[in-house]
C-alpha cells in the first residue's frame, strides 16, 4: 500500500464530493461496547430461531429495531417468499462510493436443541460462568452481532468509508438455503455493487489458550448427494432369488468403498499446507511445505491422508450413509436403496465424476438419481484488499500467529453469493478452543466466551477500518 500524505488527500478530496479522509474519528468506548453487544446477543438468543420452522421474521425484526435506532436503513425481505414467519433482513450503512461495497452476512435460524441434553435452557441467552449460554451463540449469532456491532461502531465513530458496508441475516441456512437462495435471485441490484463478503466458514485454530492461526476460508467443497437404486422382484425370504435387489446394491456400495479417489491439490490448500508447516518438526514439516510432492511417497502420503480433515480437503470424498431394503426379515423387497454423501473439490466436474462412479460400479441395473445439485464451485482469490485487512488486523493482535486458508468441507452459503462474481470469505472474529466448536456446533451447551464478544466486535472494527 501506498502511503499518501494527509494534506494531499485533503488537497485531493476538496475537488471531489467524497466525505474527506481526515474526518475526526470519535475514540470507542471497548469496553461499554463490548458489555452492550453481549447484553444484544444474550437477547438475541432468546429469540427461538430453530429450524424447521425457523420463525426468522422475529430475528430480523430484532435487528432491524436496533439499526433503526441507530440511523442506519435496513429492510425486511422476502416475507411472502419465504413463507409464514419468515424473511431476510438487509442493511447499509453508506460509504462516499469511492470503492466497493463490503457485505458482512449471516444466518438467523439455528439447528434444533434438545432441551434435556444441556445443562441450562438452550434459549435462555443466560450469563454464567463467563460466557453467554444459548443456540446459535456460535453458529452463528454470536458473529453476527460482532458483524452488527462492528457496522454500528464504524459509524458512531465517524470513520471516514469509502466503501458501503452491507448487512444481511438470511433466513434456512441449516436446511435448504432457501433465505440465500431468494436474496440472491430477487435483490442482485442490491448486491451490485458488493465487491466482498464475509460469512461464516473457518475457524481460527487455538490451542492452550494461544492463536495458532487465523483462518480465511476461501474455498469449500460442493455437496453431490447420491441415491442409488436397484429394481427386484419381491417374494418370500426362504426362496432365495436372483431377482433379490439387496444383494446387488450390496456389491455396488462395497466397490464405492474400496474406490479411492484421486488426490489433488487446489491452491488454496497448497497455501495451507505451506502456511502450517512451520508449525512442525522435520521430516513432517518438509512434507507439508510441498504437499504435492509428499503425496507421491507412499509413507509420507499415509501420515496426510490419515488426518481425515487433510485428506478431505485433498480428494473428492464419498461417505456412504444411508440403506433401505426390506422392513421385514421374511421378505425380499422389490427395491433396495442407498443413499451416498459426496464432496467434490471445487473445481471438479460433477458430471464427470458420476460418470466415473458408473464405470466403478459397473452395474447397469444400478441408477443413479442426484439428491442435491452441486452449488456455485467457490475459490476466493487471496490476493485482495480484503484478505490484506484480514492479515493486518490479525497480526495486531498477534505478531506471531499467521493467517492461512483451510478449505471448508461441510456447506455455507457463500457459494450462493459467489454466483454473483462477489469475492466471498469465511472468517469468524472469535478465538474459540475446537473442542468448544466440537462440544456446541450443532451439538450441546453451545456457548461463547464473554470475552470473545468484545474481541470479535473490535476485531472486525478493525478489519472494515483497514479495507476502506
Ligand atoms: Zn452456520
Amino acid at each position: 500500500m501506498i502511503r499518501i500524505p494527509r494534506a494531499l488527500l485533503v488537497t485531493a478530496c476538496l475537488l471531489c464530493s467524497f466525505t474527506p479522509l481526515s474526518a475526526q474519528t470519535k475514540p470507542v468506548a471497548w469496553d461499554t461496547l463490548a458489555r452492550e453487544s453481549q447484553t444484544i446477543l444474550a437477547d438475541y438468543l432468546r429469540i427461538n430461531t430453530t429450524n424447521p420452522p425457523g420463525n426468522e421474521f422475529l430475528a430480523a425484526r430484532f435487528l432491524k429495531g436496533i439499526l433503526d435506532r441507530e440511523g442506519i436503513e435496513a429492510q425486511i425481505l422476502d416475507t411472502a417468499e419465504l413463507g409464514p414467519n419468515r424473511a431476510n433482513l438487509y442493511a447499509r450503512l453508506r460509504g462516499n462510493g469511492a470503492k466497493r461495497a463490503i457485505a458482512l452476512v449471516h444466518h438467523m435460524d439455528v439447528v434444533p436443541a434438545t432441551p434435556s441434553s444441556w445443562s441450562i435452557d438452550p434459549f435462555s441467552g443466560a450469563m454464567k460462568d463467563g460466557y453467554i449460554w444459548g443456540r446459535g451463540a456460535i453458529d452463528m449469532k454470536g458473529t453476527g452481532i460482532a458483524q452488527l456491532m462492528a457496522m454500528i461502531a464504524i459509524k458512531r465513530s465517524g470513520v471516514p468509508r469509502t466503501r458501503d458496508i452491507v448487512y444481511i441475516g438470511n433466513s434456512d441456512e441449516e436446511l435448504t438455503s432457501t433465505g440465500g437462495l431468494v436474496f440472491v435471485s430477487r435483490h442482485p441490484d442490491l448486491l451490485k455493487d458488493v465487491e466482498y463478503l464475509l460469512t461464516e466458514g473457518a475457524d481460527n485454530r487455538v490451542e492452550n489458550g494461544k492463536v495458532v492461526y487465523f483462518a480465511v476460508g476461501v474455498a469449500e467443497k460442493r455437496t453431490f448427494w447420491q441415491r442409488l437404486t436397484v429394481n427386484g422382484v419381491p417374494s418370500h425370504g426362504s426362496r432365495p432369488t436372483k431377482e433379490n435387489p439387496v444383494p446387488r446394491l450390496v456389491a455396488a456400495l462395497y466397490k464405492i468403498s474400496q474406490y479411492e479417489t484421486p488426490l489433488h491439490v487446489t491452491p488454496g490448500v497448497d497455501k495451507f499446507f505451506r502456511d502450517i508447516a512451520r508449525l512442525y518438526p522435520e521430516p513432517q514439516r518438509g512434507r507439508l511445505a510441498n504437499v504435492t510432492a509428499a503425496l507421491n511417497d507412499p509413507q509420507s502420503r499415509e501420515w496426510i491422508l490419515s488426518d481425515v480433515w487433510w485428506n478431505a480437503f485433498l480428494r473428492n470424498t464419498i461417505s456412504l450413509t444411508g440403506l433401505a431394503g426390506s422392513n421385514k426379515t421374511n421378505v425380499i423387497p422389490g427395491v433396495a436403496t442407498a443413499d451416498i454423501d459426496v464432496r467434490l473439490l471445487p473445481d471438479q466436474d460433477p458430471a464427470a465424476f458420476l460418470e466415473t462412479l458408473k464405470v466403478v460400479v459397473g452395474d447397469t441395473a444400478v441408477h443413479f438419481t442426484t439428491l442435491l445439485q452441486p452449488k456455485t464451485p467457490l475459490e476466493s482469490p487471496i490476493n485482495t484488499d480484503l484478505f490484506h485487512a484480514i492479515e493486518r488486523a490479525a497480526h495486531d493482535r498477534e505478531p506471531s500467529a499467521f493467517v492461512t486458508t483451510p478449505m471448508e468441507t461441510a456447506a455455507t452459503d457463500r457459494p450462493t453469493y459467489r454466483r454473483l462474481g462477489i469475492t466471498t470469505y469465511g472468517f469468524s472474529p472469535f478465538l474459540i478452543p475446537r473442542p468448544e466448536i466440537q462440544r456446541g456446533m450443532h451439538g450441546n451447551d453451545e456457548r461463547l466466551s464473554v470475552d470473545n464478544v468484545g474481541y470479535g466486535v473490535h476485531f472486525l472494527y478493525d478489519i472494515l477500518r483497514y479495507a476502506q
